[in-house]
């Protein structure tokens, strides 16, 4: 707090009142450098992990300009996708192969209805930058292999990440950067998901640059880390003066560095009790909605078909309604019409389970491998259901999940980690995704479950 009221001087300038503050912001550096096990003349203050992440592929191009091949994943978040998409170009959706007949993770033109895996990919040879997506399964893992084989002797930079943000599924990043390290090109790993929730040490995970940002472990919004390995290239995206050692230019946000280093050293604290407190609860709310096995009681399926429906609804006249709506019309439509009355729907009936050990929601998938994942987070497709429609019923009922990142909430679009794993199916448009911290309860965990099940049967009667 008083960076915020007293201690308002500006860290560059040479008079005391301003300079002593550089001691704060080395203490903040030492602290995020020591939850990563890195030391802190590795550690680079940016606004966000957005800006960490294309500080770190675009220094990473810069080193070799004459390579011209990125390698990323389907899953990525936006940051990075968007950035390989500009590179590449701005290009089209393209398929990625996975069938073993043809070459792993080549990339090929297609119609987004084409049904098959699908994601931003780059194939004009005019493009600043060749891409390739890496396809993984339908747990989420990726397969080395296919890194290894997409590796060329153009390749300049890898870019994958930890923990994936809407499935905690994980990638094997120690063994992605000994690969890496071994073929002579640079690691990016945006570990943003991970930080505070599973001990990460770049002394076993050799990556070159490691992307981190406050609000995934307690701190404030608008303050990211980047990791830069010691000699690892590194050139500004932001220039300007000579603030972080001339690596990133712009007068330190001091409040929230303070606030990053804080956090850091507390979720450091914390993670020795962080699997045992947090797993359960959301070991609990998972399978206490996935223990229906599928075969009982289905609930009707919606055709989807691509079209962007709600569950028909009864009216008290008998009409059946089918809301022919999409985003943010969608959302005026349930809030409308099928909010106020959510709480009057008792647990269980159709599509709900409530018979002792057998309990559960009937038609549910879980999205996400079912151990190598994270232990705060639940992705969950409940079939016949549109995303948006759950979330904001859950909403009502005080019950915050998300269907996607949250930086393309406003977007229409399908989730295309779930689409990367699924893209035969309709997972994508219904599933919503759940993640737990040290701060929940199991009471809290139980409203969370009977608002679920209670909104799941309003939209499926
Ligand atoms: N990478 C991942 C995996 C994320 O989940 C997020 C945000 O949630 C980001 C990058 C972007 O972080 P920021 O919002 O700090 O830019």
């Amino acid at each position: 707090m008083p960076y915020l009221t007293t201690e308002w001087g500006n860290p560059s300038s040479s008079y005391k009142f301003g300079a002593k503050l550089k001691g704060v912001i080395e203490t903040a550096r030492e602290q995020v450098a020591d939850l990563i096990g890195a030391s802190g003349r590795e550690i680079i203050f940016t606004s966000c992990a957005t800006e960490s992440n294309n500080a770190a592929i675009q220094a990473a191009l810069k080193a070799s300009p004459a390579n011209r091949h990125i390698i990323t994943s389907a899953v990525e978040h936006s940051s990075v996708l968007n950035l390989c998409r500009e590179l590449g170009g701005n290009h089209e959706w393209t398929q990625i192969h996975t069938n073993p007949d043809q070459q792993v993770g080549r990339v090929t033109p297609c119609a987004p209805s084409d049904g098959v895996a699908q994601t931003p990919g780059a194939q004009r040879s005019d493009a600043p930058y060749q891409i390739t997506y890496l396809p993984v399964d339908r747990d989420g893992l990726l397969k080395l292999a296919d890194l290894e084989n997409a590796i060329t002797d153009d390749t300049s930079v890898v870019s994958l990440m930890w923990a994936n943000n809407e499935t905690g599924v994980l990638f094997p990043v120690r063994e992605i950067a000994e690969i890496c390290r071994a073929r002579g090109v640079l690691y990016h790993c945006d570990a943003v998901q991970a930080a505070g929730k599973m001990e990460m040490d770049v002394r076993k995970v050799q990556a070159d640059y490691l992307s981190l940002t406050g609000h995934k472990f307690g701190a404030p919004k608008g303050v990211g880390a980047l990791y830069v390995r010691r000699k690892a290239p590194f050139s500004p995206l932001i220039h300007g003066g000579h603030q972080e050692r001339g690596l990133r230019g712009g007068t330190e946000c001091v409040p929230l560095i303070v606030g990053l280093g804080k956090a850091a050293e507390l979720a450091r604290k914390h993670l020795p009790g962080y699997e045992k407190k947090v797993r359960p609860l959301r070991d609990a709310l998972e399978e206490s909605i996935l223990r229906c096995p599928p075969s009982l009681e289905p609930p009707p399926l919606l055709p989807m078909n691509g079209a962007r429906s709600i569950a028909p609804r009864v009216e008290p006249g008998g009409a059946m309604l089918r809301a022919p709506v999409r985003g943010f019309k969608a959302r005026i439509w349930v809030r409308r019409i099928l909010s106020p009355s959510l709480s009057s729907i008792p647990n269980g009936g159709e599509g709900v389970r409530r018979t002792g050990e057998e309990a559960g929601i009937a038609n549910t998938e879980l999205n996400g491998h079912p151990t190598q994942r994270l232990a705060n987070t639940t992705n969950i497709t409940f079939h016949g259901i549109e995303s948006e429609a759950l979330l904001i019923l859950l909403d009502q009922a005080g019950v915050c999940a998300s269907s996607g990142s949250a930086c393309l909430a406003d977007s229409d679009e399908p989730s295309h980690v779930v689409k990367a794993m699924k893209p035969d199916s309709t997972a994508s448009r219904q599933m919503i995704w759940f993640s737990l911290d040290l701060a929940n309860t199991a009471a809290e965990v139980n409203a969370a479950l009977s608002a679920i099940e209670r909104a799941v049967k309003m939209l499926r009667s």
